[in-house]
């Protein structure tokens, strides 16, 4: 019987193996198919704090990961391919194949963004390419850049690289902004930003790193035309989606999928399962946050077991 189960291996699941080790709890942890998730895909870490020169991704994850074995978590490869919550203890089968049991369980299954689709995406993916401004918006510094989106998000991270590059399109399918009021009065009066209404991406183009997109206005009408923008930077930002299929039916999920937790703790629906990372966050969705909740499951789980 494993005492605790930890579902992921990003910030938050290896966080919450350094602490459930550190209490004895023995902790198993999955990595799933991306070990060291979402961070993996990014090539710079800079706003992690203890890192002032920053860090490549997969090294920081490769750290924690250290860390968590250092104190005698049981990393293992494979990925939990379904649940059973509804009695105790709690059941998880792996790959398809074992099934193993629990006494609790944190889900850390993280997010992934959305893609438009296009194959160029994939080729200029850290060339170009980002879905996270925070993360990589220092790289365009007094560039051009395009973000795609009008939520809250895009509007958000248009924003923020308006303080960093020297042009910001925002690139939005329909003719008005889904953002907030506040949000989208910040963008249309930024005079960094030019908002590109009724624009569809067609393609990107570059030598090697990306130099400029291909763009479509007014698709499927009398006024549609093509046109293309010279950008360094192309910032995705039309929101998430959290990997929960697993869990749908087990846990309480919210509208969107992201599983509900209770209160100030990471607790979920479910006595003895508890989910932190981005998979219960549709908010803040950062390294740092990811990590902070995955201790918070882990100090959770403690008084759980104790109780
Ligand atoms: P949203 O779902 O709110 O917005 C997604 C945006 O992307 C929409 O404008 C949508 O267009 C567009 N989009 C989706 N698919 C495509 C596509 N294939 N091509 C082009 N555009 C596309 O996601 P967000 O990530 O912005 O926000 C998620 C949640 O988090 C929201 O509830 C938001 O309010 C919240 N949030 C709050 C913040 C804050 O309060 N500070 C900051 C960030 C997020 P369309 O409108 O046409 O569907």
């Amino acid at each position: 019987m494993i005492k605790c189960l930890i579902i992921g291996s990003g910030p938050a699941g290896y966080t919450a193996a350094i602490y459930t080790s550190r209490a004895n709890l023995k902790p198993v942890l999955f990595e799933g198919h991306q070990p060291g998730g979402q961070l993996t895909t990014t090539s710079e870490v800079e706003n992690f704090p203890g890192y002032p020169e920053g860090i490549d991704g997969n090294r920081m994850m490769e750290d924690l990961r250290n860390q968590a074995v250092r104190f005698g978590a049981d990393i293992r490869s494979g990925r939990i391919t379904s649940v059973d919550f509804s009695q105790r203890p709690l059941k998880a089968v792996v790959d398809g194949k074992e099934e193993i049991e629990a006494e609790t369980v944190i889900i850390c299954t993280g997010a992934y963004p959305r893609y438009l689709g296009l194959p160029d995406e994939k080729k200029y993916q850290g060339l170009g390419v980002s879905t996270c401004a925070t993360c990589d918006g220092f790289f365009y510094r007094n560039r051009n850049v395009a973000v795609v989106g009008g939520g809250d998000s895009a509007c958000e991270e248009a924003m923020y690289l308006s303080g960093l590059a020297k042009q910001v399109y925002l690139i939005v399918r329909k003719g008005y902004l889904r953002a907030s009021k506040v949000m989208q009065q910040r963008v249309l009066e930024n005079p960094k930003i030019q908002v590109l209404f009724n624009t569809n991406t067609l393609g990107l183009f570059g030598e090697e790193y990306l130099e400029g997109a291909h763009l479509v206005e007014n698709k499927g009408t009398d006024m549609e035309q093509e046109f293309d923008i010279a950008i360094d930077g192309f910032f995705l930002a039309i929101g998430h989606k959290p990997n929960t299929e697993i869990f749908r039916g087990q846990v309480e999920l919210d509208e969107e999928g992201y599983i509900k937790v209770q209160g100030r703790s990471q607790a979920t629906s479910v006595k003895g399962v508890f989910a932190a990372g981005d998979v219960a966050d549709p908010t803040y969705q950062q390294a740092i946050s990811a990590a902070g909740s995955g201790c918070r499951a882990a100090i959770d789980v403690e008084r759980f077991l104790l109780e």
